[in-house]
């Protein structure tokens, strides 16, 4: 049987480790053709020996240069633009998007543009530039299909099914770390604390978003954009034990729900071989042992960011782009130490207040609202205090 070839955009981050430990585990089924990072030359070198990888990318000139002394016999690809190149030097079959932030949008939309289908992590693009991302895809008949665990699990929910009789889609979420604190205990959270997730582990920029719930808004967006859902159609629902992954009410009132062990191998691997389900030595759940499932509506009146996700969504315009922009310089800030965890929602409500909408119909005003939102933010946090 011929290998999947897969170039993984982002090899360095969590996403990305646990794609290699993937294509590890099935290596009769996947091959790994490319590899790109950031930065984090080091993990990228080891990562291109152990699989035998002759063509990687690295954004930062540093990292590339000590990979092009350590990796002699490999091409080694330079800058942002390195990485939209890497999917179409190595006549992938398979483009991962795992790049953090809305820095990965140009190297997903390139594979999209190309016909090569992309296996998207990165929530970034689809909140700041839906449109043009599904859109690309559309066009070259690309597929994208999504590895963010509720979102597969919304993905295989519907497999068979018309997207028609869709009645609304519940997003389970399952609380973040801070789900019991109140407003005051909330704006007193550190960054090591909230960088210590209860159940999934994950990259830094995503674990504070997960905090935050603007992850979970981040999610509304893959979902309306990926399923054509209209906003009204997507419900979040708080689920602590984060095993139904995520579930479709249909308009005949029945309910699909997706579970499984809060494992990202698991997506990932149905990611990776779609639409084929192939086993694997991965924990399954007992029922049984967890006992319970509970349901809770989300408190948006603690967790802003993800009523500040609907608003931006519905308005439309340049608003989800300033949103998304907003929200990861804040991110950065609270990381910094700069600024304090309510801040983060606080300043990316202030630049949705503050922001004369525009039209996005280019990746160019995508990168001008996203530029206008981060100065915006490093304007309110002059002087490392939030105005
Ligand atoms: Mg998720």
């Amino acid at each position: 049987m011929k290998r999947r070839r897969i170039a993984v955009l982002g090899s360095t981050g969590s996403i990305g480790a646990q794609t290699l430990e993937v294509a590890r585990a099935h290596p009769e089924r996947l091959e790994i053709v490319a590899l790109a990072a950031n930065r984090g030359a080091p993990t990228l070198i080891a990562q291109a020996r152990e699989f035998g990888v002759h063509t990687v990318a690295l954004a930062d000139p540093d990292a590339a240069a000590q990979a092009r002394a350590e990796l002699p016999d490999a091409q080694v690809l330079e800058g942002a633009s390195g990485l939209s190149e890497l999917a179409l030097a190595t006549g992938a079959d398979l483009v991962v998007g795992a790049v953090s932030g809305i820095a990965g949008l140009a190297s997903v939309l390139t594979a999209l543009q190309h016909g090569i289908d992309v296996a998207l992590a990165n929530k970034e693009p689809l909140v700041a530039a839906g449109e043009i991302v599904t859109q690309a895809a559309g066009r070259s008949g690309a597929t994208i299909i999504p590895l963010d665990s509720e979102i597969s699990a919304i993905f295989q929910c519907l497999r068979g099914e018309d997207r028609r009789t869709i009645e609304k889609v519940l997003l389970t979420a399952s609380g973040g770390p801070f789900a019991r604190l109140n407003k005051q205990e909330l704006a007193q959270v550190t960054p090591e604390q909230a960088l210590s997730h209860p159940t999934w582990k994950m990259g830094p920029k995503v674990t504070i978003d997960s905090a935050t719930l603007a992850n979970k808004g981040f999610e509304v967006f893959e979902l309306k954009w990926l399923f054509g859902l209209r906003f009204e159609q997507i419900e979040v629902v708080v689920h602590h034990q984060s095993i139904i992954h995520s579930m479709v009410q249909f308009h005949d009132g029945s309910m699909i729900a997706q579970m499984g062990a809060p494992d990202m191998r698991v997506p990932i691997q149905y990611g990776l071989l779609y639409p084929e389900r192939v086993a694997n030595d991965l924990p399954c759940v007992v029922l049984a042992e967890i006992g319970q499932l509970t349901f809770e509506r989300p408190d948006v009146g603690r967790f802003p960011s993800l009523r500040l996700a609907f608003e931006a969504g519905k308005s439309g315009r340049s608003y989800p782009a300033v949103l998304n922009g907003a929200n990861e310089s804040a991110v950065q800030l609270f990381l910094e130490g700069r600024i304090g965890f309510t801040d983060i929602p606080a300043l990316a409500e202030r630049a949705l207040e503050a922001h004369e909408p525009f039209d996005i119909s280019s990746i160019d005003d995508v990168a001008q609202a996203d530029t206008w939102a981060r100065r915006f933010v490093a304007h309110e946090v002059r002087d490392g205090s939030v105005r």
